[in-house]
């Protein structure tokens, strides 16, 4: 099935700027919410959202095979589980539909207005229904920042670490679109120096830039994915922001892990762009410094040069980007995350999560936290508006940007993007009274 929606030199009669991040070769999926208030599976060209639901209702996918409501859902997972080869169709035939040359849908005003919306008239859901969430630590250069910053930095790797993805299983009940505001957690943490754990708001709020890709079912119990075919169980990538509580994490995680630092939130962006589409930004990633064992030795090129920022915005002030780093930078590939996942023979199901871990680069302005921009608060970070920042405080905005360009086309993932906001403080109940 060959994939030509990536033709660099193919235009749209949807207009957009050369620098969008949602370019006719993009095609990415969502599922938002009309100013009609009805849900339905889309996806973007420029700035403009395409209801693919009334797209396939108006007979515009008659020629690839299809359920009849694929599109008129309010998630993506039956449409990623049918696989590559129908995303791929799917793909190709909105790339022809909305091809400057193609007359069909643009000489159709009355369809066109049933079909086209601004993006700042749709709101943005969740794209799928996330059955689980997998956390990797995947970064050397953030997995040796904090071995560095809270055990040894003679030891700073723990022993396992060249030799497999480490990685934990997080919660999905928590994980949210972009502009959703997060509440600063409220939780017990161990001040320095004291004898007795305290409780109360978290003084330590962090982000962490992370992407995250979905999968398709990949497999049956008890059968792993050979790593040579683990890209053709994912469906696409988002970016991540993993919300973590430093100071309750720390005091929580021996023996077990994360826990409660992690789960109150995480924040994803809400465009789904497809591996086919990520093609031309294939590279390779670091050189391994250990041989591996062969289930998890990947052929070459198997990452992408994907270009991530992060901003932190204080309340009606101005920007300031904190952060420059690049997906390229992990040491372990999806390949790799996936295969390892799966080498016990656990299953993977149409729509869970796999979280990067912080993506971290060897500069000091390509760390993807606060824990380690500031350096465990150490050095605070100076803000365009003159403050400092060591974590993040009530009322700032953080946001995620990630883009590819290697050429004239870029392909972008737009942004994810939220609030901090103060502790959530209930409503005193009023007294019951018989
Ligand atoms: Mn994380």
């Amino acid at each position: 099935m060959p994939n030509h929606t990536n033709n660099p030199k193919r235009t749209s009669w949807i207009g957009y700027s050369i620098d969008t991040h949602f370019p006719i070769q993009n095609i990415p999926f969502g599922v938002f919410l009309t100013k009609d208030n009805v849900i339905t599976i889309g996806t973007r060209i420029g700035d403009y959202a395409i209801d693919l639901g009334a797209l396939q209702s108006m007979n515009y996918f008659k020629d690839v095979p299809l359920t009849d409501d694929m599109f008129m859902q309010d998630t993506l997972n039956d449409f990623i589980s049918d696989g590559k080869k129908t995303w791929r169709l799917v793909r190709n035939r909105i790339g022809d539909i909305f091809d400057k040359n193609n007359g069909e849908l643009r000489d159709n005003k009355e369809h066109r207005d049933r079909i086209i919306f601004s993006m700042d008239e749709v709101e943005m859901q969740l794209p799928v229904l996330i059955g689980d969430y997998t956390d990797f630590y995947s970064s050397k250069e953030h997995a040796t920042n904090v071995g560095t910053m809270f055990r040894d930095p003679e030891n700073a790797l723990l022993p396992n670490w060249l030799h497999l993805p480490v990685a934990y299983h997080g919660r999905s009940s928590s994980i949210i679109p972009s502009g959703i505001p997060v509440h600063r957690p409220c939780g017990q943490s161990m001040p320095a120096g004291a004898d007795s754990p305290v409780f109360g708001p978290s003084k330590a709020v962090d982000f962490e830039l992370e992407m995250a890709f979905i999968t398709t079912d990949a497999n049956k119990l008890g059968h792993p994915i050979p790593v040579d075919e683990a890209e053709d169980y994912i469906f696409g990538m988002v970016i991540l922001n993993d919300w973590s509580a430093r100071d309750i994490q720390r005091w929580e995680y021996v023996p077990l892990g994360p826990f409660l630092a992690k789960n109150f939130a995480s924040s994803i962006s809400p465009w789904i762009v497809t591996l086919d589409a990520l093609e031309p930004f294939r590279t390779e990633g670091p050189e391994l410094e250990m041989p591996v064992m062969d289930y998890l030795k990947s052929a070459p090129r198997k990452t992408y040069d994907i270009c991530l920022e992060v901003d932190i915005t204080p309340e009606n002030g101005k920007k300031t980007t904190v952060c420059k780093s690049n997906f390229k930078y992990l040491y372990w590939n999806m390949s790799q995350q996936l295969a390892h996942h799966t080498i016990n023979g656990c299953k993977v199901n149409s729509g869970d999560l796999m979280g990067s871990g912080t993506i971290s680069g060897s500069d000091p302005d390509s760390y993807g936290s606060m824990l380690e921009l500031s350096w465990k608060g150490e050095k605070p970070v100076k803000l365009n508006d003159g403050t400092e920042r060591t974590y993040i405080q009530d009322n700032d905005t953080v946001t995620m940007r990630g883009f590819c360009k290697n050429g004239p086309v870029r392909i972008g993932f737009g942004e994810v993007k939220s609030k901090i906001l103060p502790p959530f403080v209930p409503k005193a109940r009023s007294k019951k009274t018989n």
